[in-house]
């Protein structure tokens, strides 16, 4: 087992939160807005990097999508509004409009949080290391604003074998 394998399946049992860095859900069950999903496209032909203040994201983004999407926190688990919607449908970044995953590519995790095979393309996210808190994981953020998503863990259902691990209120929901 190398040590990148080791750490993974250690972080798989922490799954995305780390209570350091929870993040209160709020009352909100219609999800987070953003003022980039009424502006920009879903599916733009390529992914075009979104540059905005911090002082313009936090007067855009609802406190709960600002803490998550730009200061890397964590919602609680369960708490979330979309850890338990089986709509049929597509989520979108909550802070640019992207979307990132659909629902056809959701599954229950048991973890209280939104979790996905895999992203509606290669290009939707970014892959970085995260060191934090002593531990490396595989952070997930938007590929058009940087904003945070989540996490990815090799512990996913077939096809992928990936689990990617969102917070809800880093998305906003589209039904089908
Ligand atoms: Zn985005």
């Amino acid at each position: 087992m190398t040590r990148r394998h080791f750490s993974l399946s250690l972080l798989a049992l922490a799954a995305c939160g780390l209570p350091s860095r929870e993040v209160s859900a709020g009352a909100a069950a219609a999800g987070p807005t953003g003022p980039g999903v009424r502006d920009l496209p879903e599916d733009p032909p390529t992914v075009t990097a979104l540059v905005r203040s911090d002082a313009d994201w936090q007067a855009l983004l609802a406190p709960e999508a600002y803490r998550i999407l730009r200061r890397a926190g964590t919602e609680r688990a369960f708490t979330g509004p979309y850890w338990d919607n089986h709509a049929a449908g597509r989520y979108l970044c909550g802070g640019c409009g992207l979307r990132l995953f659909d629902a056809a590519d959701k599954f229950e995790s048991g973890t209280g949080w939104p979790s996905f095979t895999r992203p509606v393309a290669a290009d939707r996210v970014a892959i970085h290391r995260d060191v934090t808190l002593g531990m490396v994981r595989e952070e997930v953020v938007c590929a058009r604003c940087a904003g945070h998503l989540g996490h990815v863990f090799d512990d996913g259902p077939a096809p992928t074998g990936k689990r990617y691990c969102m917070n809800s209120w880093a998305m906003v929901f589209k039904a089908a």
